[in-house]
C-alpha cells in the first residue's frame, strides 16, 4: 500500500497527495497510461526520495482492472539537475556582476537601464541617470597600495548600496566609476536624491590602518529633458562628470547641451592641430622684447 506511518507520497515540492492523486488512481479514473510521474516518498525521518512512476492500466482475463507500474529512483538525476541548474544561475551571476563588490557591472547596468527606460517610456516618468567618480583616486593607490584603495571601493559601493531603495539600480561600471538611476515620476525633486548620495561621502572611509576623506564628482541627465536614447543618457552624463571635474571636483554638475556644443568644438580643434603636427604645420616667431628706456 502508498498508505502507511512510515512515509508519505508527495509531490516534488514536498505536499503531500490525495489518494486520488496517486498514478495509479488517476490510472484507474480515466483508464489511461500516467508517463513520468514525478513524485517523492518522504519518511517520517526526513529522508526522501524522487520517484518517476509510469503506470498503465492492464484487464484480467476474468474482466476486472490492474496497473502495471514502472518506478524509477530519479533522486539523483534530480539532485544533478539542480547542480547544473544552480552552476549556470552562478555564471550567468558571475558575468553580470562586479567580483569585487557584487554590485550589476556595465553590462546589466546596460541591461537595467534600457529596462527602466522602457517602463518610464510607457508609464511617462522620468529617468535620473547620475555618473559618480571618485576624485584623485589614484592617489589613494599611489600613497596606500592598491588593497587600500580596492577596500575604499568596497566602502563607497557598500555606503550607496545602503542609500539605494526600491527600484533604484546601482552599478560598477569601472574602477572608481558608479552610475545610479533613479526612476522618477514628473514633480519630483532630483535634488533630494543627489544630496542623498553627495551624503556617502560625508564621513571619513575607514581603511584598516587608515581613515580617510574622500570627494566624488557626479554628472547628472534626465530623461527625457536631456536625452532621446539610453546611449545620449550615459553619455551625456559623463560629459556632466568631466564638467564636475573640470569645475574643481567634489561637486555635481547637471548636462547642459552647451556642454555637448564645448566638446564638440573642443575636438575639432584637437584634430586640426594633430593634423597641424604631422604637417608640420607649425612655426617657431620669436619676438624680440625691447626696452625703449
Ligand atoms: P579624477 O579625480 O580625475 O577622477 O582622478 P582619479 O585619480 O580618480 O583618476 P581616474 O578616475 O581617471 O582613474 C581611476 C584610477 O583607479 C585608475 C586606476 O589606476 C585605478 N583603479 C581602477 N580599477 C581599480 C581597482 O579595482 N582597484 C584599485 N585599487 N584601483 C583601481
Ligand atoms: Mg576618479
Amino acid at each position: 500500500s502508498m498508505e502507511n506511518d512510515y512515509w508519505r507520497v508527495c509531490d516534488l515540492n514536498g505536499r503531500p497527495l490525495a489518494r486520488a492523486e496517486y498514478p495509479a488512481s488517476q490510472v484507474l479514473a480515466t483508464n489511461a497510461t500516467q508517463r513520468d510521474r514525478r513524485v517523492s516518498i518522504r519518511r517520517h525521518d526526513g529522508q526522501t526520495r524522487s520517484l518517476s512512476i509510469t503506470a498503465a492500466p492492464m484487464r484480467m482475463p476474468d474482466g476486472r482492472m490492474q496497473v502495471v507500474a514502472t518506478i524509477t529512483d530519479i533522486t539523483a538525476q534530480l539532485s544533478a539537475e539542480a547542480l547544473l541548474r544552480d552552476a549556470a544561475a552562478d555564471a550567468t551571476n558571475a558575468a553580470l556582476h562586479d567580483p569585487m563588490t557584487g554590485l550589476p557591472n556595465r553590462q546589466l547596468c546596460e541591461d537595467y537601464l534600457a529596462a527602466a527606460l522602457a517602463s518610464a517610456r510607457q508609464g511617462g516618468g522620468g529617468l535620473l541617470h547620475v555618473f559618480l567618480d571618485l576624485d584623485n583616486f589614484k592617489q589613494v593607490n599611489d600613497r596606500f597600495g592598491h588593497h587600500a584603495g580596492d577596500r575604499l571601493i568596497r566602502e563607497v559601493a557598500g555606503r550607496l548600496e545602503a542609500l539605494r531603495h526600491g527600484p533604484e539600480v546601482l552599478a560598477r561600471v569601472a574602477g572608481d566609476e558608479f552610475i545610479f538611476l533613479h526612476p522618477f515620476t514628473p514633480g519630483d525633486d532630483t535634488d533630494a536624491v543627489l544630496a542623498r548620495l553627495s551624503s556617502a561621502f560625508e564621513a571619513p572611509f575607514d581603511l584598516g590602518d587608515r581613515v580617510v576623506h574622500v570627494t566624488v564628482s557626479m554628472g547628472v541627465s534626465l530623461w527625457p529633458g536631456d536625452a532621446r536614447s539610453a546611449e545620449d543618457l550615459w553619455q551625456n552624463a559623463d560629459l556632466a562628470m568631466y564638467e564636475a571635474k573640470r569645475r574643481g571636483r567634489n561637486q555635481t554638475a547637471r548636462f547642459s547641451p552647451r556642454l555637448r556644443q564645448r566638446q564638440t568644438e573642443e575636438a575639432r580643434i584637437a584634430q586640426i592641430l594633430q593634423r597641424a603636427l604631422k604637417a608640420r604645420a607649425f612655426a617657431i616667431v620669436l619676438q624680440p622684447l625691447v626696452a625703449l628706456d
